[in-house]
C-alpha cells in the first residue's frame, strides 16, 4: 500500500482537509493524525471495523483499549457516562486541563464498540490541544479512536517521519503538522471515590498533566510509590505493560554520578540529560546525545526523548544504549516511566 503524506501548516486555514480526512474516516479508512503528545493512528470510534484496521496495522494486542479523541468537552457525554458524584470533579478537571494532554477513564455508553475499550466497562476520553486532531474529529462528527501511530511496544513518534518508518506502506495516509509540542504521552486518570466517599483520581500513567499541576485540583490517590519500579509488576490499567517505548536495540538506565564498566567489543551510546554529568565525561561512547544540552530543562528534555530514543536506535556505531537516569521531579516522572518500560526484560 502507498502512504501519502498531506501537510497541514497554517491552523485556522486547514478546514478543507480535515473535511477531507473526515470523509476518508467515515468511509472506514484509517490515518494517522498529530496530537500534542504524540502522533496518533486514527479511525472512526463507531465503526468497529475500522478500528481493527489500527490494530491490524499497528500489530497491537486486542486487550490494549485505545483513547477516544473529541473535539470538546461536551461531547465526552456522547461515550461516557459521568457518575452523579463524580461531575464535579470531572468538569473540573475538563475545564483545567481540556484541551490538552489529559485522558479520563469513565464509565462508557453503549454506543463504543467493544474492541475500542477491549471490551472494559470503561472508556478513555481525552481533547486534544492539537488543532488537528480537534478538526478532523469535528468534521467527522464521531470522536476519533486512536492510539500511538507506532507498531506495538515500540517508540511512540513525534513527527511524521517517524510515523512513516513505523507505519509506512501499512496505512494509507499521514497527516504532516510538524513536530509534537509535548513529546510524551497523555497524562492518564481514572477519577473515582477514594476510602471515605470524596471524589479522587488514580494516576494510571504519568505524563505532561504532572502531580504537581494536579495539586490543589484534585486529591491523587496513592496506587503506587513516587518512583516505584512499576515494570516488575503488572498494573492495573490494561495496555500498561512492563516492556513498552521501546527501542530495538537493549536500553539500560545507569546514575550519571557513578562509572559504567562497559563490556567489551560493545559499542555503547549514552542518552545524555545535559551532557555534562561524570557519565558523559567518560571514554567509553561511540556517541553521546543529549537531551537538554547545557541547560537542563526538563521540558525541553520531554519533547526530544522519543526522537532522541529513534536517532540511537538508527545509529550504526551503537549497538548498546545506556541512559542517564533523570530527576524525578515533575515531567521527569513520566520520562523515568517510559524509560523503564523501554529497559525492562522483552523476554
Ligand atoms: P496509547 O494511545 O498507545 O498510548 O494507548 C492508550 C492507552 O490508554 C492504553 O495502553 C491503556 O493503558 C490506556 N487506556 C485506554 N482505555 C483504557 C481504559 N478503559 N481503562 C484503562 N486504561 C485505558
Ligand atoms: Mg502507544
Amino acid at each position: 500500500m502507498e502512504t501519502r503524506v498531506i501537510e497541514v501548516e497554517v491552523p485556522g486555514r486547514n478546514e478543507v482537509t480535515y473535511r477531507e480526512v473526515a470523509q476518508l474516516l467515515a468511509r472506514g479508512d484509517i490515518a494517522a493524525i498529530p496530537t500534542e503528545t504524540v502522533y496518533g493512528l486514527g479511525a472512526d470510534a463507531f465503526n468497529a471495523e475500522a478500528v481493527a484496521k489500527v490494530f491490524e496495522a499497528k500489530e497491537r494486542p486486542s486487550f490494549d483499549p485505545l483513547i477516544c479523541h473529541l473535539p470538546k468537552a461536551a461531547a465526552l457525554h456522547d461515550i461516557a457516562d459521568v457518575p452523579p458524584q463524580l461531575e464535579g470533579l470531572v468538569n473540573r478537571l475538563a475545564e483545567t486541563f481540556w484541551p490538552g494532554p489529559m485522558t479520563l477513564v469513565l464509565p462508557r455508553k453503549s454506543c463504543v464498540p467493544d474492541i475500542v475499550t477491549s471490551g472494559l466497562p470503561t472508556v478513555a476520553c481525552r481533547v486534544p490541544q492539537h488543532e488537528t486532531m480537534r478538526g478532523i474529529a469535528k468534521a467527522l462528527g464521531h470522536p476519533i479512536a486512536a492510539p500511538s501511530a507506532n507498531r506495538f511496544g515500540r517508540i511512540s513518534p513525534t513527527s511524521a517521519a517517524a510515523v512513516m518508518k513505523e507505519l509506512g506502506g501499512r496505512i494509507p495516509l499521514i497527516i504532516d503538522a510538524g513536530a509534537c509540542t509535548e513529546g510524551l504521552e497523555s497524562t492518564i486518570l481514572l477519577p473515582c471515590t477514594d476510602e471515605k466517599g470524596k471524589p479522587a483520581v488514580q494516576l494510571l500513567r504519568e505524563g505532561p498533566i504532572t502531580r504537581e499541576k494536579l495539586r490543589g485540583i484534585c486529591r491523587v490517590l496513592h496506587n503506587k510509590k513516587k518512583g516505584a519500579d512499576t515494570t516488575k509488576t503488572m498494573p492495573s490499567a490494561p495496555g500498561q505493560l512492563p516492556s513498552h517505548y521501546a527501542p530495538i536495540k537493549p536500553l539500560l538506565l545507569h546514575n550519571p554520578r557513578l562509572p559504567f564498566s562497559p563490556e567489551p567489543n560493545v559499542a555503547y551510546g549514552l542518552i545524555s540529560y545535559q551532557g555534562d554529568s561524570p557519565l558523559a565525561r567518560q571514554e567509553t561512547w561511540s556517541h553521546v546525545e543529549c537531551l537538554s544540552p547545557g541547560s537542563g530543562r526538563l521540558a525541553e528534555a520531554a519533547v526530544r526523548l522519543f526522537a532522541v530514543m529513534r536517532a540511537m536506535d538508527e545509529r550504526e556505531d551503537v549497538q548498546v544504549i545506556i541512559a542517564e537516569e533523570l530527576p524525578e521531579t515533575g515531567i521527569g516522572c513520566a520520562m523515568m516511566d517510559r524509560l523503564r518500560r523501554a529497559a525492562a526484560d522483552r523476554s
